[in-house]
């Protein structure tokens, strides 16, 4: 079985490096030369082009930004859609749109391809242990097919229901997990102005009902050792919020909290934070105050 990985950034990258650790054969195709390197030396062929990517695979992996990335690698000139056999089966793990995926989907079928949607969440520590959550949307069939890939690449894989459900789940996730963030940082950013030591506020509250995953992982890994790398970057996360707050609009539900958490976002890109990890958020907040959330 030959598998296709496209975009190898940091999450593609540990996700096809357990592909390969399975005993798969692996071609990886990325515009960034340096990391289909990392991938060649470890024993993965190089595609020059989605295209060539597919025309080697049965299975055929995206692990992309967004929804005009995975859009453009599918349907460009020189795109998955271009070299994919009738028969092959396309996943695409990015975070992107339920609308979105049903549209690539209808195209895919037309051409006699499998498409699933199969988002993640576990982050970067997830993604090498391949302990990652997936959540699949698509026909049994294709899933059937394609399940001993996605059992290397997550623990716990859940299929929704038909093509787009993935979508849908996760972005209602990454909504919850802006705001908690958001708020997070907020809550934060008050107590230390309030004299209260950030381990004091981390310790007791981790351990009470104000406690989350934005919490218990990003403040003591990211925010108390002042290390902002990603992670899951601020730009990517305000994607997320892009996709809940379009998809609520397209089917009338209001969005408080999301909106607002989006231009919280909104304010740490403008400081040219958004390439930095989703904890950066609390920068700005500390700023206005000229205090430090450390220990
Ligand atoms: P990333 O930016 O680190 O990686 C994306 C990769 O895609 C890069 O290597 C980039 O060079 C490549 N790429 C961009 N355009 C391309 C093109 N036209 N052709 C080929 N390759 C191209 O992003 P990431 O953090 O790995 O996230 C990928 C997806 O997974 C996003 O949709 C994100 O929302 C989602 N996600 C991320 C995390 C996380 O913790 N980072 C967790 C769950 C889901």
């Amino acid at each position: 079985m030959n598998i296709g990985f496209i975009g190898i950034g940091t999450m593609g990258k540990p996700m096809a490096l357990n592909i390969l650790r399975a005993g798969y054969a692996l071609t990886v195709n990325d515009v960034s030369e340096q990391a289909v390197q990392e991938l060649v030396q470890q024993g993965a062929q190089k595609a020059k082009s989605p295209c060539e990517c597919a025309r080697q695979s049965d299975i055929v992996i995206t692990m992309l930004p967004n929804n005009a990335i995975v859009g453009a690698v599918l349907q460009g000139e020189n795109g998955i859609f271009a070299g994919a056999k009738p028969g092959t089966c396309l996943i695409d793990m990015s975070s992107v749109s339920p609308g979105f995926t049903q549209k690539m989907a209808k195209c895919a079928k037309e051409k006699g391809l499998g498409y699933i949607d199969a988002p993640v969440s576990g982050g970067v520590k997830g993604a090498t242990e391949g302990t990652l959550t997936i959540m699949v949307g698509g026909e049994q069939e294709d899933i059937a097919k394609v399940r001993p890939v996605l059992e290397v690449l997550g623990k716990k894989i859940h299929h929704v229901g038909s093509v787009s459900s993935g979508d849908a789940v996760k972005l209602v996730n990454n909504l919850l997990l802006g705001i908690n963030m958001a708020a997070v940082a907020e809550a934060f950013t008050l107590g230390t102005k309030l004299g209260i030591k950030p381990q004091t506020l981390f310790d007791i509250i981790s351990a009470s009902s104000g406690n989350s995953y934005a919490l218990s992982s990003k403040i003591p890994n990211f925010v108390f050792k002042n290390k902002f790398a990603p992670g899951f970057a601020i730009d990517l996360q305000y994607k997320d919020l892009e996709l809940a707050v379009q998809t609520a609009k397209e089917s009338k539900v209001p969005m408080m909290l999301t909106n607002v958490a989006q231009q919280i976002f909104e304010q740490a890109r403008a400081k040219g934070l958004g390439k930095e990890d989703i904890s950066a958020v609390i920068k700005p907040m500390e700023e206005l105050l000229g205090i430090e959330v450390r220990n």
